[in-house]
C-alpha cells in the first residue's frame, strides 16, 4: 500500500534581530514561509504551492508575526537614536550657517560626545556635513517617530544653541531650524518655543 498526503514545510528566508512584542525585548528571528508538499510515506517529495504570506518567528518564544513587526526599532537601535538624530540635526543647522566657525564646530562635537558618542570628532562631523540632504531628511523622519516629544525638542534645542554660537540666527539658519523641527515631527508652536528659549539663553 502506498501512503501519500500533503504537509506544510517551513523555510527560513532570512534571519536577524527584532523587537519581539511577546518577549518585550531584542530577540533573534527567522523570516519564514510555508510551502505545501506532496508526501510519500510521510516524506515531503514534491513542492506544491506556497502557503499564505511570509511571517517572522521569534527564536525564543516561537511567536509568529506579520513581517511589519520588523519596522519597530529594536532596543539597541533606540539607544543609538537620540545621538544619531542629534548629529543629523546639528549638521544640517551648521551647514546652513558658517560651518567653518571653530567655536560652533567644537561645540557641535562636544554636544554629540555628551549625547553618547564619545568617539565623535572633526572627521565624523565633516562626513555628516557632506551627507545628502534628502537622505538625512528621510532618516530623521523615520527615527523621530520612535522618540518622545521631549527628546525631539531637546535635539532641536541643541541644534539651535549651536546655530547661535556665532551670533544671532541668520534667515537661512532659522529656516533650517524650522525644517529640522518639522522633520522631528514637532509642531510650529513647539519649534517657535524651542528657538525663542535658545535665543533668550544665548543673549542673541
Ligand atoms: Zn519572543
Amino acid at each position: 500500500m502506498i501512503i501519500f498526503g500533503w504537509r506544510v514545510v517551513f523555510f527560513t528566508l532570512t534571519r536577524g534581530i527584532f523587537h519581539c512584542p511577546d518577549c518585550g525585548g531584542d530577540r533573534d528571528y527567522r523570516r519564514r514561509q510555508g510551502r505545501n508538499f506532496f508526501t510519500l510515506f510521510f516524506i515531503p517529495v514534491i513542492p506544491l504551492t506556497k502557503t499564505g504570506g511570509e511571517f517572522v518567528e521569534c527564536d525564543t518564544c516561537h511567536g509568529r508575526w506579520n513581517p511589519g513587526v520588523l519596522d519597530v526599532p529594536t532596543t539597541a537601535q533606540l539607544a543609538q537614536m537620540p545621538a544619531m538624530l542629534l548629529r543629523m540635526a546639528i549638521a544640517q543647522v551648521l551647514r546652513s550657517g558658517d560651518y567653518t566657525n571653530a567655536a560652533a564646530r567644537s561645540r557641535a562635537v562636544a554636544v554629540v560626545r555628551q549625547a553618547g558618542e564619545p568617539a565623535y570628532e572633526e572627521a565624523a562631523l565633516n562626513a555628516d556635513l557632506g551627507r545628502p540632504f534628502e537622505e538625512v531628511r528621510v532618516e530623521m523622519g523615520r527615527a523621530a517617530s520612535a522618540l518622545a516629544p521631549e527628546a525631539r525638542e531637546s535635539i532641536l534645542r541643541a541644534a539651535a544653541e549651536i546655530a547661535l554660537v556665532d551670533g544671532p540666527l541668520s534667515v537661512s539658519e532659522e529656516e533650517t531650524l524650522s525644517a529640522v523641527g518639522a522633520d522631528l515631527q514637532l509642531t510650529r508652536v513647539q519649534v517657535t518655543g524651542v528657538i525663542s528659549l535658545a535665543r533668550q539663553e544665548s543673549g542673541h
